[in-house]
């Protein structure tokens, strides 16, 4: 197949694109490189830098696509606080002018790469896909109100869509930005170096961390699953973990000994999080491979950058 990656050369985007030309199909990649790097992108990955919405480029990329997956996104949720109207722009904005693209060009299928971001606080878990979306920063309001547009659009438009509620992804291809970087690599280069974990609030709230290749598998298996169209599906482990318990696991991985603090004046956001993985299961024959300690270690030995000074 011919596929279409916006935000190719990002942590997911550079996993599921390799992959892809692995297994023999044909990778276009449009990535601004704001966040993403070309260098780790396989050599066989076609890679145009270049804005989401910059039509023209859109326009000459989507030329005989099969299937786009759209990842080209601002991703922090504290950098959104500070700048939603970039993130409107990009996240939002940046969907529309793709959906426009894809009509004008005819393009069959857009796979939207969202966020269990999307549930904010909410009274039950695990969190089931038809439960009302409670978006507690301008981040997860940008992926669900592109969640609307992709269906609503996709629907007008006969553009068949699925989103993939995606959790918290770790693996060995994160980032690790000096600020507001992502809990695990952080996590695991402060306990590799003996330094210092900060957890927030009492360390008691809980997220749901899926290992980047289970994301991928699901990621290919909704590029071709049948009755998918218009469908929301959650993908991360099924498993609860206190940001606690992730420390402690962390600190048995890498063997350090870290000085643990918390900080009581940051409550830690949004309390519990885990996916609810039926659906998942049932569309996309997903079922998660990589246990969380398993994870880890991978992350540590195949970044080395994470065990730097
Ligand atoms: P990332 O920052 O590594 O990837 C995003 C990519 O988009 C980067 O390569 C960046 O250069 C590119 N990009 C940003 N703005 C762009 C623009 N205006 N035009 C073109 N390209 C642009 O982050 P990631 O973790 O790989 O996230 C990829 C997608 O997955 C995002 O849509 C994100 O919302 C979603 N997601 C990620 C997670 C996670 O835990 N990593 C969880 C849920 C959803």
């Amino acid at each position: 197949m011919r596929f279409l990656i916006t935000g190719a050369a990002g942590f997911l985007g550079s996993a599921l694109a390799n992959r892809l030309v692995d297994e023999g199909h044909t990778v276009r990649a449009l990535d601004d490189l704001s966040t993403g790097s070309p260098d780790v992108l396989s050599p066989d990955v076609f890679l145009t830098r270049g804005d989401i919405n910059d039509r023209p480029k859109l326009w000459t990329l989507l030329q005989d696509v099969d299937c786009v997956y759209h990842l080209a996104a601002r991703v922090s949720v504290p950098e959104s606080v500070l700048y939603p109207r970039e993130y409107n722009l990009v996240n939002v904005g940046g969907t529309v002018t793709l959906m426009e693209a894809m009509r004008d060009v005819g393009v069959r299928r857009v796979v939207f790469i969202s966020s269990g971001t999307v549930y904010g606080d909410q009274t039950e878990q695990p969190l089931t896909e038809s439960l009302q979306p409670n978006p507690r920063s301008p981040y997860a309001v940008s992926k669900v109100a592109a969640e609307y547009y992709v269906r609503s659009i996709g629907m007008l438009w006969g553009i068949e869509s699925v989103c993939l509620r995606v959790f918290n992804a770790y693996g060995p291809g994160q980032h690790l930005p000096p600020v507001h970087a992502p809990i695990i690599p952080y996590f695991l280069r402060q306990a590799w170096n003996q330094g210092t974990l900060v957890l927030h609030g009492d360390g008691s709230q809980t997220r749901d961390y899926v290992y980047v290749d289970d994301v991928v598998q699901a990621a290919v298996s909704a590029s071709s699953a049948p009755d998918i169209n218009q469908r929301i599906i959650n993908v991360g482990s099924g498993v609860e973990t206190s940001v606690q318990e992730l420390a402690r696991q962390v600190i048995e991985v890498t063997g350090g000994s870290p000085e643990v603090i918390y900080n009581p004046r940051n409550e830690g956001g949004v309390r519990r999080m885990c996916a609810d993985l039926t659906l998942a299961q049932q569309y996309l024959g997903y079922r998660p491979t990589v246990s969380l300690t398993d994870g880890l270690r991978k992350t540590l030995e195949q970044n080395p950058r994470l065990r730097m000074k």
